[in-house]
């Protein structure tokens, strides 16, 4: 009897451990991944040193690279702040989402993907920069800076509360309610969380700690930093030189009025005083006694801008670092595919520029990498052209959620794991922001391995074709030229056939003029 008794208990806990694990997996408990995606604003891919970077370290972005799988053609369809967002959370072209320039409202009430996820039993979060006009739906939780947000002592506006002002610096305090946020989480459920951050984007206002930080460096000017523009209309008509458009007071911190504007009106005493001290007692004073003047102040401009910039930089990549730190002491790291992006690339000098917008190499590219436990493996770097439309439906699928046919990108798992069959050969791309601010005329076009094609309208009604091996900087329009007659009729035709699959009808009267 004893013996029979023991095997009855045996065998009542073995169901009873069987119920238990098909409940847990019916909730989808145990085997579906964390996803931090953390998403910076206007941060090169030239700034980050696992892209081989010719500028500063980044360790921690650098981290996530090594450990996981950096995507050396990471594109955007439409490269400026909002509509990237946008993108992101629909996995749309901006034609199709309907956010095509920022300072729009963006429509929250179409199909959101973190919506999806919530469906599917996952909680969702979006903590930092929004700056969608609208505030964010599909979120259990938000916590967002309004608007551009501030660097120093910003607002947030919490869901289900108050606008409050918090003293601090705007990335670690990203970076500390994220992490609140995830102490506080129902840890029964998988979650995913955006971590926004306002870095790098202008004015460039780094910690307090990292002022002046690469003042010792003089950094290299990128080889076609004197570009003349020559054969392309709308590069002669921009307005986002480093010459002419960067200003001397409030992009390079030359003699502020600190009494003055929304920016500097809210900083403490502390911080007042190592600005003063740092932009007054060091930057200006040197301006002022170099009375620089031509190529030698051009010069001056851009070495401060790399100083503010990398510096800005510095502060974003430490606080990556520290929530990475945090995944691994609490152990979440194992079970967490962790994210980092930029919402689109950005001009460090090359063509003499700041800003982006433009379809060439530096806005069109964006920094991508991702960590992913079990799944990628170490070191994997991948070369395809990626789309920040794939974004949205690679979320859905590291979920194990079914994509919704109306989604215009791809998951890229499959391209991760080895499957380059069938991958596109051709990402499109389309830019409509004009003429305010910086005077980029709008054009769409098509990249591939080896060229860019862009068809400016409107005011330009002009071509411009690049090859990319030949001409990596981008300054030949080789457009019209004879040796590039049949690469030009092919490109095209597959112009006319990207617009039609993505439906741009606006692009489509376009070809038909
Ligand atoms: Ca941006």
């Amino acid at each position: 009897m004893k013996t029979t008794g023991k095997i009855f208990l045996a065998l009542a806990l073995l169901v009873a451990a069987g119920c238990a694990q098909q409940e847990k997996k019916a909730e989808g408990k145990t085997d579906r991944p964390n996803i931090i995606f953390i998403l910076s604003d206007d941060h090169a891919f030239q700034a980050i040193s696992a892209y081989g970077g010719r500028l500063v370290q980044t360790p921690n972005i650098d981290r996530i690279a090594r450990e996981g799988a950096i995507f050396r053609n990471a594109l955007v369809g439409n490269s400026i702040c909002g509509p990237s967002r946008a993108t992101l959370l629909t996995g749309k072209y901006s034609h199709i989402n309907g956010y095509m320039m920022n300072e729009e409202k963006f429509d929250v009430s179409q199909e959101l993907f973190p919506r999806i996820l919530q469906q599917n039993n996952y909680q969702t979060a979006w903590i930092g920069k929004w700056h969608l006009g609208s505030l964010p739906e599909g979120f259990d939780y938000w916590r967002i800076l309004p608007g551009q947000g501030h660097y120093y002592n910003p607002d947030f506006i919490e869901k289900g509360g108050d606008t409050t002002r918090v003293p601090g610096y705007v990335s670690n305090l990203v970076t500390g309610f994220s992490i609140n946020w995830l102490e506080k989480r129902d840890t029964t459920k998988p979650f995913f969380l955006v971590v926004g951050h306002k870095a790098t984007h202008r004015e460039w206002l780094p910690d307090l700690q990292d002022l002046g930080v690469y003042d010792s460096i003089q950094f290299p000017l990128p080889a076609n930093f004197r570009d003349d523009y020559k054969n392309r209309v709308a590069a002669q008509h921009q307005d986002m030189t480093i010459a002419k458009t960067m200003r001397l007071k409030e992009d390079l911190k030359v003699h502020l009025d600190y009494s003055k504007g929304p920016v500097y009106s809210r900083f403490d005493s502390a911080q007042l005083k190592a600005f003063r001290e740092y932009y007054e007692g060091k930057v200006s004073k040197e301006f002022d006694q170099q009375h620089l003047s031509g190529d030698a102040l051009l010069q001056w401009k851009y070495q401060r801008y790399l100083k503010d910039y990398l510096a800005t930089a510095r502060s974003l990549d430490r606080n990556i670092g520290e929530l990475l730190d945090y995944l691994d002491k609490t152990g979440l790291s194992k079970n967490t595919v962790v994210i980092y992006a930029s919402d689109q690339g950005f001009y460090l000098g090359e063509h003499g520029w700041f800003d982006k917008r433009f379809i060439y190499e530096e806005s069109l590219r964006t920094p991508f990498v991702i960590r992913y436990p079990g799944v990628i493996q170490p070191g994997t770097s991948i070369p395809q052209l990626m789309v920040n439309i794939d974004w949205a439906p690679t979320m859905l699928d590291i979920a194990g959620v079914e994509v919704p046919q109306e989604i215009q990108g791809r998951s890229f798992l499959p391209l991760i794991k080895g499957d380059t069959q069938n991958w596109r050969k051709a990402a499109y791309y389309h830019y409509y922001e004009f003429p305010q601010p910086h005077h980029v005329y709008p054009h769409f076009g098509i990249r591939t391995e080896k060229f860019t094609l862009a068809r400016f309208y409107d005011q330009a009604d002009t071509w411009e074709l690049y090859d990319l091996e030949k001409d990596p900087g981008e300054v030949n329009n080789v457009y019209g030229q004879k040796a590039y007659a049949q690469v030009t009729d092919s490109l095209k035709q597959q112009l006319q056939s990207l617009v039609k699959e993505y439906k741009d009808t606006a692009a489509e009267r376009i070809l038909e003029r």
